[in-house]
């Protein structure tokens, strides 16, 4: 019988014994891939293939969780979830339902014309010997590039009837490089590889053009100004973030803090809650009349999108925040039930389609798709500069700190550009800025159009307790907020 059949039969099984609900996600291949390049080195080369089952049921309002690399002995496997279902059943704060859904019958292969596991390693290496020679020069320390490629072959089956097949391809590429001022103090300036969110996402996305080479010439150049440039002012005025920062600050204060699973408390492992209350959707002021963010799980080129997530929720294009008002958060089914109750009202339809695990040893939680800004009609960087009084451009983060409900931040950035009427002036070093959450986006001034929007892939989004490592991405745009403190 062949393992998803016999996946089937258990499932059947728990049903019989009482279970009301249980799902499987049976990893039937998973390849990762890094090399990475120092200095002009192969520094790294690092492969491996894992396969595995991950169990999850639900009885009388409880999970119980059990997985294993072997599929050998499945009976084992379903047993184990389903005893840890019922001993937590007797220690219940918060009985689990699930929202309703339509169980599917579907497959989602992530778009790519090269599958990057099937490239030589010889290509790959050249690729980096590349960048790497581009990237040498007298005032670079340190450069350092590297690929990193991971393809899932995941199938979803659970007791509703859904049977999900997945095949998700990711290619993430980087590159930094590093100089040494006078003093000792050390500046940096990086690329990561994004694109603007369609098309497909396989090898092809890294040699199709000279993206690669156009970035490497830029980092380098500005590099070399930010190490003769002086320091960044110590005052107050409008900042413009490219999207090289802008996602991050995305990321970190709305994303994050739109977890449903935060707001109602149970995420507190890495700066944990929310300051966002379920009383909130539908009446907080987020942000200015010029935001809107969504969380679009369904934009082709991204490795936030992946088709069904690991509740057998198809992705979705949901809006968070319209014209500044807050509308909706990133969602799981349990979390959506829990939420309504809790409230005593509907705030949410469904499920978002946002419960994601980073293997099959990992349980699903709350994760962010492609968070998202709309484009404005503010125009081009260019129009955006030409209408600022006294301001900062600023791109790259170097080191952040968020308040642990995400309620204010602090980012420092690895160059900025100075503004004065209406005039982009000569470079800066260590510039930062910091402001409290909502303050903050209610300053936004402009949203710059299509022109200055771009995706940046988010490798490495760490969350939970035992830690789980996410992909994900931001399109997003270029963004000015005015009266921003800088330099503090
Ligand atoms: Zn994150």
């Amino acid at each position: 019988m062949k393992t998803t059949e016999k996946i089937k039969v258990e499932l059947a099984n728990l049903k019989k014994n009482g279970a009301e609900y249980a799902d499987t996600r049976f990893y039937h291949s998973r390849e990762t891939e890094s090399i990475t390049f120092l200095q002009g080195n192969l520094k790294e080369c690092r492969s491996s293939g894992t396969t595995g089952i991950g169990v999850r049921v639900l009885y009388n309002g409880a999970w119980g969780f059990a997985s294993s690399s072997s599929t050998e002995n499945l009976t084992a496997i379903f047993d184990t979830a389903f005893e840890n279902a019922r001993a937590a059943s007797g220690r219940l704060l918060f009985p689990v339902k699930l929202a309703d859904r339509k169980p599917l019958t579907a497959e989602y292969i992530s778009p790519r014309e090269i599958d990057p596991f099937d490239v030589p390693i010889t290509d790959k290496l050249d690729f980096l010997r590349k960048i790497d020679a581009q990237l040498k020069h007298d005032i670079v320390a340190q450069r350092v590039s590297y690929i990193t490629s991971d393809k899932q072959e995941i199938i979803f089956i659970d007791t509703d009837g859904s049977h999900i097949e997945k095949n998700v391809c990711d290619i993430f590429t980087g590159m930094k490089v590093i100089g040494v001022e006078g003093d000792g103090n050390s500046q940096e300036r990086s690329y990561e590889l994004g694109g603007n969110g369609y098309g497909t996402r396989g090898w092809e996305t890294l040699v199709s053009d000279d993206n690669f080479s156009k970035n490497a010439d830029r980092i380098v150049d500005e590099l070399s100004k930010i190490l003769v440039a002086p320091h960044a002012p110590k005052d107050t005025r409008s900042v413009i973030l490219l999207p090289g920062i802008m996602f991050l600050q995305t990321h970190e204060v709305i994303g994050h803090a739109l977890e449903l699973d935060r707001i109602l408390g149970y995420e507190l492992s890495y700066a944990g809650g929310s300051f966002v209350k379920l009383e909130d959707f539908g009446n907080l002021q987020y942000g200015s009349e010029k935001l809107t963010v969504r969380a679009d799980g369904t934009l082709p080129n991204s490795p936030g999108s992946y088709g069904f997530d690991d509740d057998g929720v198809e992705c979705q294009n949901t809006v968070l925040i319209e014209k500044g008002i807050l509308k909706n958060a990133i969602t799981s089914r349990q979390t959506v039930v829990e939420a309504n109750e809790r409230a005593g009202k509907k705030i949410f339809d469904k499920s978002g389609g946002c419960a994601r695990a980073s293997n099959f040893n990992r349980t699903p939680l709350e994760r962010m798709t492609n968070i998202n800004i709309d484009p404005g009609e503010d125009g081009s960087l260019d129009d955006i500069i030409a209408s600022t009084e006294k301001g900062i451009v600023l791109d790259g983060a170097r080191s952040w700190s968020i308040g642990s409900n995400r309620e204010q931040f602090h980012f420092a950035n690895e160059i900025g550009w100075l503004v004065e009427d209406g005039i982009k002036k000569g470079v800066v070093k260590n510039p930062t800025y910091s402001s409290d959450t909502l303050p903050f986006w209610r300053s936004l001034s402009a949203v710059g159009d299509k022109s200055t929007t771009e995706l940046v892939y988010v490798p490495n989004c760490g969350k939970g307790l035992p830690s789980q490592q996410m992909y994900l991405g931001h399109l997003i745009p270029v963004c000015k907020f005015d009266n921003v403190t800088i330099g503090k």
